[in-house]
């Protein structure tokens, strides 16, 4: 029997622990399909406070990972595959092991988006990609594409155009949604050609390796190959809540629905970081959700002791 469980092994995951592990709960984290969530995917963090000169990702992961880690907090590897929350203890399944805890944490996080094309899926690891700072070393030398026009779409660009012999950035629209400072980054970056406003009709991959995009233009309607060998996806994001459908409150989108801080509609459950923000999603946001969460749910044992 656990205190309390933490799903997920991100930013608001490991804060909670870490929170969990120092008041003494000997918290349990399940590190979900992507442990460190999406700081383990990123390059530099420049706006995590304490850092002038910045950080990568996963240091500051493996750092929140330790610190956790030595106060107490026990790691499982494993996504959860089925939750009872209609009663307490709560019941979490991972695959085959089964979980019983006074206090639940939900911080799974988020998880990329793919375009929905034919194929697509098939091809991630054959010249798809959702991780540039996990791929991008295997496309040195090579002319290469991102998709999307927000912050996420224009720091890939930027990061890739390091090893790439070009980077060509497609995006649906001719505005971007990305802030001026990254906008103007990418402009100024010799490397990369901005291609809007277009789509990606398909990825060309005769004989199982990416060759090529077929876009079509948005406004024209004109159709264009651009011929590449990398194609990184960097179109948002997803909350991981599936297994909460039915059980918890969400929105339309499927993030969570908190209720005063880190609280849901059921008492003993905890919600933080991206899986219920879709507003802020920053690491440091993530981090102090995951506090409140571990503050919330102590209060709680606190409160519900035998
Ligand atoms: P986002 O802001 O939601 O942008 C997604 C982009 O992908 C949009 O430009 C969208 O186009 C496009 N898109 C979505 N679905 C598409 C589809 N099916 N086909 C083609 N294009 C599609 O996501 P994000 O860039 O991942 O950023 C998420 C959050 O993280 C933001 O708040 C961002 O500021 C933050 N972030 C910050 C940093 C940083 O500061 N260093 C870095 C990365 C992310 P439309 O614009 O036409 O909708």
């Amino acid at each position: 029997m656990q205190n309390v469980t933490i799903i997920g092994s991100g930013c608001a995951g490991l804060t909670a622990a870490i929170y969990a592990a120092r008041a003494n709960l000997k918290p349990l984290v399940l590190e979900g399909h992507e442990p460190g969530g999406q700081l383990s995917l990123t390059t530099h963090v420049e706006n995590f406070p304490g850092f002038p000169d910045g950080i990568l990702g996963p240091e500051l992961i493996e750092n929140m990972h330790k610190q956790a880690q030595k106060f107490g907090a026990e790691f499982k590897a494993g996504t959860v595959t089925e939750v009872d929350l209609t009663q307490r203890p709560f019941k979490i399944k991972v695959g085959k092991d089964l979980y019983e805890t006074q206090a639940l944490i939900v911080a799974a996080g988020a998880s990329a988006r793919l375009l929905g094309l034919k194929g697509e899926r098939e091809l991630i690891g054959h010249g798809v990609s959702t991780c540039a700072t996990c791929d991008g070393y295997f496309f040195r030398g090579k002319p290469i594409a991102v998709v999307g026009g927000g912050d996420s779409a224009m720091e890939e660009a930027n990061f890739l155009s390091r090893y790439a012999s070009k980077v060509y950035l497609i995006h649906r629209r001719e505005e971007f949604r990305a802030s001026k400072i990254m906008i103007d980054r990418v402009k100024a970056n010799q490397k990369v050609e901005l291609v809007v406003p277009y789509v990606v009709e398909e990825i060309l991959a005769p004989e199982g390796l990416v060759t090529g995009v077929r876009l079509h233009n948005t406004k024209t309607n004109a159709k264009r190959e651009l011929a590449l060998d990398g194609v990184f996806v960097a179109i948002g994001h997803d909350p991981n809540t599936t297994v909460f459908r039915g059980k918890l409150e969400m929105d339309e989108n499927g993030y969570l629905i908190s209720r005063h801080g880190s609280l849901t509609s059921i008492p003993g459950v905890f919600i933080a970081g991206d899986v219920q923000d879709h507003r802020y999603r920053q690491a440091v946001t993530a981090a102090g959700s995951g506090c409140m969460a571990a503050i919330d749910a102590e209060k709680f044992l606190e409160a519900h002791k035998h």
